[in-house]
């Protein structure tokens, strides 16, 4: 099969023939349709994540077709937990002490065909088409872990407007709440795709929102958000960090955490969240706004993920 190999942090991908996978016991060997890029392709990459072996095919966010007939499967970014540690037992899979991932820890969706275990698979929606689906096993899945650590939160900021914020933007304004997008300084593009899905405001990172936020989800992997962010809060709100990586959080004065706000992250995800999100994500109904890119061009949909050049969400189609 053709597969993008990740060679070494730094190196741009490279296409190869590669032989095709075997499923081992548990695993499902699936024909990849579409599988979403996502910015934590781009940290491993870049030797921000460090990938335990190489190569290694990325992408954690496909969709496919069983092998054995059994019909489309969605396959996340958390591939295996232990089922035993006291994380697993507690329902918190997430933080799971041996947790292994999609794209980083077993070859992803950069591929013609993949394996995944079983238990990690999840149903799909059935109308959505496989470039509309991939978005949301990612994107989607961690975005909405994302908000429902902001509580009933009204008043929503969004940071960094892209693949995750517009899915989330969909479903916070479906729930009633009132979202402003902050984008990087004169990205209109994202901005007018934030206007049009519902926020009420868009504007840069660094402005104020029209009213003070009672929740902050930010996307983008920039520490300087952490104080932006909080700065734009009203007491006791939260600043949840969505990312994987973020460059380092500059410091700041108190004030800026007094009044009970809080500052946390959200990791991964749970087989719970993607069953809620993808049995919500249709009754939105959620919308994805996809650029498609072929196989032998993922190397390309990651840098232009990198420099910002598309709006919503990019997918890697075999
Ligand atoms: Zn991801
Ligand atoms: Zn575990």
């Amino acid at each position: 099969m053709l597969a993008q190999l990740l060679d070494r942090p730094g190196a741009p991908l490279r296409l190869a023939d590669v032989p095709d996978p075997v499923p081992g016991d548990g695993q499902v060997l699936v024909r990849v349709q579409a599988c979403g890029v996502c910015r934590t392709d781009l940290h491993i990459a870049d030797g921000e994540l460090t990938a335990p072996r190489l190569p290694l095919v990325l992408g954690h966010q496909i969709v496919g077709e069983r092998a054995d007939g059994g019909g489309r499967v969605g396959i996340p970014w958390l591939a295996w937990t232990c089922g035993v540690c006291r994380y697993c037992r507690a329902g918190r899979e997430n933080l799971c002490d041996r947790a292994r991932f999609t794209g980083l820890d077993v070859d992803g969706g950069y591929a013609q065909w993949t394996v995944a275990d079983e238990r990690f698979c999840f149903e799909l929606p059935g109308d959505l088409a496989p470039l509309d689906a991939a978005p949301l096993l990612c994107a989607g899945l961690i975005g909405y872990r994302a908000l429902r650590m902001c509580g009933d939160a009204q008043r929503l900021g969004l940071y960094g407007f892209g693949a995750a914020a517009h899915l989330i933007c969909q479903v916070a304004v479906w729930e009633g709440r009132r979202v402003c997008a902050f984008t990087r300084a004169g990205d209109e593009a994202a901005q007018a795709l934030a206007r049009e899905l519902g926020a009420e405001w868009a504007g840069a990172s660094e402005d104020a929102p029209p009213e003070p936020l009672d929740a902050a989800l930010i996307f983008a992997p920039a520490g300087a958000l952490v104080p932006a962010a909080l700065r734009a809060l009203a007491p006791g709100g939260t600043v949840v960090c969505a990312g994987i990586h973020m460059s380092d959080i500059p410091s700041f004065p108190y004030e800026l955490l007094w009044g009970e706000r809080t500052v946390r992250s959200v990791a991964n995800l749970t087989r719970e969240d993607g069953r809620e999100f993808l049995a919500l994500a249709p009754q939105v109904p959620v919308r994805t706004h996809v650029t498609e890119y072929a196989l032998a061009d993922a190397g390309r949909a990651l840098e232009d993920l990198r420099a910002g050049r598309f709006a919503g969400a990019a997918v890697v189609v075999p």
